[in-house]
C-alpha cells in the first residue's frame, strides 16, 4: 500500500498522466484543440462566475443535492452492515450523467461554441447531452452504433424529441466504441465551432480530469450528508464501473480518507472465465484506446475484444485511466458482479426498498449486499445509486422470460 502519498493525491500531471496511464494519443489537429480545452478549463474553474452558474444549474435544473437514503429494510433482512444509497437516480434525466454534461455545456458556451456532439452506447449520455443542448439552445449531433440504435429505440426517440440529430454508425461492431471513433472524426473536421461532450472519465487529456471534477460534486455532498446523518464517514463506498464516472464522482473526495474503503464493481457478465463480460480492470491489460492509455480487454494480438453485459452502460472494453492508476496503487479494490447477481439485486431493491435501480447500479448493489452480509451491524456501506431503471424494463422482462 502506498497510502502515505494519498494525503497529497494530485493527479493527473500537467500532461494528463495518472502514473503510467492517461495522456493524449491523438492526431495533430486534435492535440491543439485539447490543449486549448485544458487551458480554457483551468481558467474557468478559477472563475467564480463559472462556478456559480454550474452550482445554480445543478440546483435548479438537475435537482441537487440528491439525498442519501438509509435502506433500513434491506439492511435488516441481510442482518449485517447498514446500507445507505446516494440517490443519483433522482436527478433530472435519471442518472449521474447530467452533472458532467452541465459542466461541459457551460464550457462550450463560455468558449463560444454553437454546436455540441457526443457518442452514446445505451443512449443515456446521448439523452443527457441532448437535454443540456436544448437547455442552452445549441445544435446537437449524437453518434450511436447502428446496433444500439435498434436496441435502444426509446432513447433515440427521446433524443429526437429534445431536438438532437442521431447518426447511426455502421462500422465495426456497430456499438459504442465505433460511435466514439465517429464522434472523434466529426470533431477533427469541425473543431472550430464544435464542442465534444464525452460521457465518462475516458478519452484523451483533459477529459478524464474534467469529467471527474464535474462529477465529484457527488462525493462532496456525501461528506456533508453522512456527517449530518451518522456523524462520520462511511466504512465502505461501493459504485459500479463502466467507464468509471459515477465511481470517481463519489470516490474522489474520499481518496485521502484512509479509513474509507473504496470498491468499484465491474460487469462480470456471464462469468470472468467465459470471455463474456466487460471487466477491463479485473481481466484486461494496459493498452491504448480512444486517445488514452488504460486497461483494455484485448486478445493476444492486442485487438480490442467484444464485451458483454446485461447492462448496456457497462458494456465498454476500456475504463478511465485514473481507475487503472487507483487499482495499481491499491487505493480502490475492483471486483465483479455477474448478470445473474445484478438481476437478483435489481429485484430485491424493487421489492424491499421500493426503488427500481438501473441495471448498471444493480451490479454495485449485488456486491454491496454480499459485503454487508459479512459485516457487523455498526458498519456503514454507502452505495452510489447511479441511476433509475425505467430504461431497463425491456431487458429485464426479456431475461425473466428466458430464466423462468
Ligand atoms: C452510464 C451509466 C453508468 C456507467 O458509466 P460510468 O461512467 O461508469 O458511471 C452507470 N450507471 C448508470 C445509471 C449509467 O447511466
Amino acid at each position: 500500500m502506498k497510502f502515505n502519498s494519498l494525503k497529497s493525491y494530485n493527479f493527473p500531471d500537467s500532461e494528463g498522466h495518472f502514473g503510467p496511464y492517461g495522456g493524449s494519443f491523438v492526431a495533430e489537429t486534435l492535440f491543439a484543440a485539447l490543449e486549448k480545452l485544458d487551458n480554457d478549463y483551468a481558467i474557468a474553474i478559477k472563475d467564480d462566475k463559472f462556478l456559480d452558474e454550474f452550482e445554480k444549474e445543478l440546483k435548479t435544473f438537475v435537482g441537487r443535492p440528491s439525498p442519501i437514503f438509509h435502506a433500513r429494510r434491506w439492511s435488516e433482512k441481510i442482518g449485517g452492515a447498514q446500507l445507505f444509497f446516494k440517490r443519483e437516480d433522482l436527478n433530472h434525466t435519471g442518472a449521474h450523467k447530467i452533472n458532467n454534461t452541465i459542466g461541459q455545456i457551460l464550457l462550450a458556451k463560455r468558449t463560444g461554441k454553437k454546436r455540441v456532439i457526443a457518442e452514446t452506447g445505451a443512449g443515456q449520455h446521448g439523452v443527457a447531452t441532448a437535454t443540456v443542448a436544448a437547455r442552452f439552445g445549441m445544435e446537437c449531433t449524437v453518434y450511436m452504433g447502428a446496433t444500439d440504435v435498434e436496441r435502444q429505440a426509446q432513447n433515440v426517440y427521446r433524443m429526437k424529441l429534445l431536438g438532437a440529430e442521431v447518426v447511426p454508425v455502421n462500422s465495426g461492431s456497430k456499438t459504442l466504441k465505433d460511435a466514439l471513433n465517429e464522434a472523434m472524426r466529426d470533431w477533427v473536421t469541425n473543431v472550430e465551432n464544435t464542442f465534444y461532450i464525452i460521457g465518462t472519465v475516458a478519452g484523451p487529456h483533459p477529459y478524464p480530469k474534467l469529467v471527474r471534477d464535474f462529477n465529484s460534486v457527488v462525493g462532496k455532498e456525501c461528506k456533508f450528508q453522512m456527517q449530518d446523518l451518522v456523524g462520520r464517514n462511511p466504512d465502505y463506498i461501493v459504485a459500479c464501473v463502466g467507464g468509471g464516472s459515477n465511481a470517481l464522482g463519489i470516490f474522489y473526495d474520499y481518496i485521502p480518507c484512509e479509513e474509507v474503503e473504496l470498491i468499484g464493481v465491474e460487469a462480470a457478465g456471464k462469468g470472468l472465465d467465459t470471455g463474456k463480460h466487460s471487466a477491463s480492470l479485473s481481466a484486461g491489460k494496459p493498452g491504448i484506446l480512444h486517445g488514452t492509455r488504460t486497461y483494455l480487454l484485448q486478445d493476444v494480438n492486442g485487438q480490442v475484444e467484444e464485451t458483454h453485459s446485461i447492462s448496456a452502460g457497462l458494456d465498454y472494453p476500456g475504463v478511465g485511466p485514473e481507475h487503472a492508476h487507483l487499482k495499481d496503487i491499491n487505493r480502490v479494490r475492483y471486483v465483479g458482479a455477474s448478470d445473474r447477481e445484478a438481476l437478483a439485486s435489481f429485484h430485491d431493491c424493487c421489492r424491499i426498498e421500493g426503488i427500481i435501480p438501473a441495471l448498471e447500479t444493480s451490479h454495485a448493489l449485488a456486491y454491496a449486499t454480499k459485503l454487508a452480509r459479512e459485516l457487523e451491524k455498526e458498519k456503514i456501506v454507502l452505495v452510489n445509486l447511479s441511476g433509475r431503471g425505467d430504461k431497463d424494463m425491456h431487458t429485464v422482462s426479456r431475461y425473466l422470460s428466458v430464466d423462468t
